[in-house]
């Protein structure tokens, strides 16, 4: 039977188990893998690269009191021939070695795939908007019920918005200490009312599911779900060796930041890596894997101007509101495409009346950029527009007063070393599987932006679909709501079992070639 690993290696996915022990121990072999460490991680990035290190050591230091672990697990061991069965490789006292084949990889996931579909529109008919509280929760209930079939304990922490619900954490504490982290959110942007009056829900249409938050992100959460439970059925050695830790935030359409701190006090120096479940990008058939995110501050501008009557003693008067109009032209000058930076003016109000002069007037907006130092400048140039203005009053020069706040800050997730590791893997993972796939860098945020600096973090593992938050479609059918891409399941899920197959192989200390 131990001769089934010696099949027609070239053509098979080797996927070390992580109980394999040959090797760990070996000084060879970790020095080895130190030395490839230093080459893809950036001095800059050198507390990033301390946590890797240490995560190697640990595990390879934990892998010589694995030995015996190995030897009574069952690997199931596929050959091209036989395209599956389950074999019990002992290979002469040499690593047990588990082999994944492609149409088992996809024979399983869509023998699984109508069962996660169920499992979204469970999870779809609960309403979760974030304000929902009692939704969130109760979708909260049913994640952490699913995973529990999987082995996973739940832990609910309160928001730190007592009208938010509770954010969840489901953790399978592994053999090894070396874990990997899962994050989604629990919440949609759709109140009740506006499902209702747009009549957005579960449908499914071809290869589409049109209904709230079917890909962003309960899509994802399923994928999560389908990943995990498709590495249980073929890996299991990987599986029950590594640590999981998922994270699901109660309140990510809000970008609340204490999240962010619930993920990281559950990191520690074995975290491998924070695979975030957002949806996937698409550039014709290339899968696009979210390596950047901009940062966003947003801000507020007050005017405070003179009022006057506009019809008795409009000289008396300084204008808010035509203030207001010249700073926020500035503001929106200060857009720099070349330099990925955005500022939007998203709101404005002012004025009390159309017989009087304008004592007050408030834009807010955003701001938006991947690289921290021109977020800075742009934070600064900003604040640089406050003080007196130029509306003075024509009766005695009294001038209108610019006041800038910032309001909220999420730092960019600029493009590092960790993550483009990480989507190096995911891109092998991608060439045995005969896929594209490529970095994209998102405007959008989502908590990647908030862990990427405790671990290295990727992020668009979840399925494809589009028009995320938004509910209305046109009369003409040119305009659709939110909908998720049934096709996308199994083919981003083998992609994603795949390469976590190779980062358990890499925490392990095995280099690949070896195999
Ligand atoms: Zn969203």
């Amino acid at each position: 039977m131990g001769t089934d690993t010696e099949f027609g290696r070239p053509d098979f996915w080797p996927v070390r188990p992580i109980q394999a022990t040959v090797g760990w121990s070996r000084p060879g072999a970790a020095r080895r893998y130190g030395d490839r460490h230093d080459v893809r991680y950036a001095d800059q990035e050198r507390s990033t690269r301390n946590v890797q290190l240490s995560t190697f050591n640990g595990v390879s230091e934990r892998a010589v009191g694995g030995r015996d672990m190995g030897t009574d697990t069952k690997f199931r061991v596929f050959n091209r021939n036989k395209q599956a069965g389950l074999d019990r490789s002992r290979g002469n006292g040499h690593a047990d070695r588990a082999m994944l084949d492609k149409p088992v990889l996809f024979d399983s996931l869509t023998r699984q795939l109508p069962e996660a579909i169920d499992l979204l529109r469970q999870m779809v008919e609960i309403n979760s908007w974030t304000e929902n509280r009692a939704g969130v929760n109760k979708l909260g209930d049913l994640t952490a019920e699913v995973f529990a079939q999987l082995g996973f304990k739940s832990e609910k922490v309160p928001s730190e918005n007592p009208a938010w619900g509770d954010h969840l954490v489901l953790i399978r504490n592994g053999s090894s200490s070396a874990n990997v982290a899962m994050v989604s959110h629990l919440d949609t942007v759709f109140p009740p009312d506006e499902e209702e009056l747009n009549n957005f829900r579960w449908q499914i249409e071809g290869d589409r599911i049109y209904g709230p938050g079917t890909h962003d992100i309960k899509g994802g959460t399923v994928m999560m779900w389908l990943v995990l439970r498709t590495i249980r059925e073929l890996m299991p050695g990987v599986f029950d060796r590594l640590g999981w830790r998922l994270f699901l935030n109660s309140s990510e359409e809000t970008t609340s930041h204490d999240f962010g701190r619930v993920c990281r006090h559950r990191f520690d120096k074995n975290t491998i890596a924070a695979l975030v479940f957002e949806s996937e990008g698409r550039r014709g058939e290339v899968r696009r894997l979210v390596v950047a995110r901009k940062g966003r501050a947003t801000w507020r501008v007050t005017v405070t101007g003179r009022g006057a009557h506009a019809g008795g003693r409009h000289p008396q008067g300084a204008n808010a509101i035509v203030e207001l109009g010249l700073v926020v032209q500035r503001i929106s000058s200060f857009t720099d495409y070349s330099r990925d930076l955005t500022f939007n003016v998203g709101l404005i109000r002012g004025g009390g009346g159309l017989n009087r002069v304008p004592h007050l007037a408030v834009a807010e907006g955003e701001l938006r950029a991947f690289r921290a130092d021109v977020f800075e400048e742009a934070k600064l140039a900003l604040l640089a527009l406050g003080g007196p203005g130029e509306v003075r009053s024509p009766a005695d020069g009294f001038p209108c007063n610019i006041d800038i706040e910032f309001l909220s800050e999420t730092a960019p997730w600029p493009r590092n070393p960790a993550t483009d590791a990480l989507l190096e893997v995911w891109r092998r993972a991608a060439t045995k599987l005969g896929i594209e796939v490529e970095g994209e860098e998102r405007g959008g945020l989502s908590d990647g932006n908030l862990l990427w600096r405790a671990v290295p973090t990727i992020d668009g593992l979840g399925p494809h679909g589009e028009n995320d938050h938004c509910s209305e479609r046109s009369p003409d059918g040119s305009k659709v709501p939110e909908y998720v891409e049934i096709s996308s399941f199994v083919p981003k899920a083998a992609l994603n079992v795949l390469a976590i197959g190779f980062l358990a192989g890499q925490s392990g200390g095995l280099a690949e070639t070896t195999v």
